[in-house]
């Protein structure tokens, strides 16, 4: 068997591709009949492919827009003392 390709540290790679964040469209592309994760592709795609302008998004117009994601920014948050969520 041949050997596995490895970081300089010895971590094999197909570790690091577990742990790497998933993208949207990877998202979508992994879950291609979950309505979550088509929205949250579009809105991604739709701002430039910057989750903070999601947040910002102020098209209230759009058919989407009570349904996109990272509506809530880490100060909203904390706030009301929840940690997990958008991080950027
Ligand atoms: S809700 Fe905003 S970010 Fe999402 S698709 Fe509509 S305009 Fe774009």
């Amino acid at each position: 068997m041949a050997d596995q390709p490895t970081t300089s540290d010895g971590t094999p790679l197909h570790e690091l591709k577990k742990q790497a964040p998933r993208s949207p469209d990877q998202i979508a592309t992994d879950n291609p009949k979950s309505m979550r994760a088509a929205v949250n592709f579009k809105c991604w795609q739709c701002s430039n492919f910057q989750k903070i302008e999601v947040t910002l998004c102020t098209v209230t117009g759009c058919g989407l827009y009570p349904f996109r994601p990272w509506q809530r920014t880490k100060q909203d948050r904390s706030a009301d003392g929840v940690q997990s969520g958008f991080d950027g």
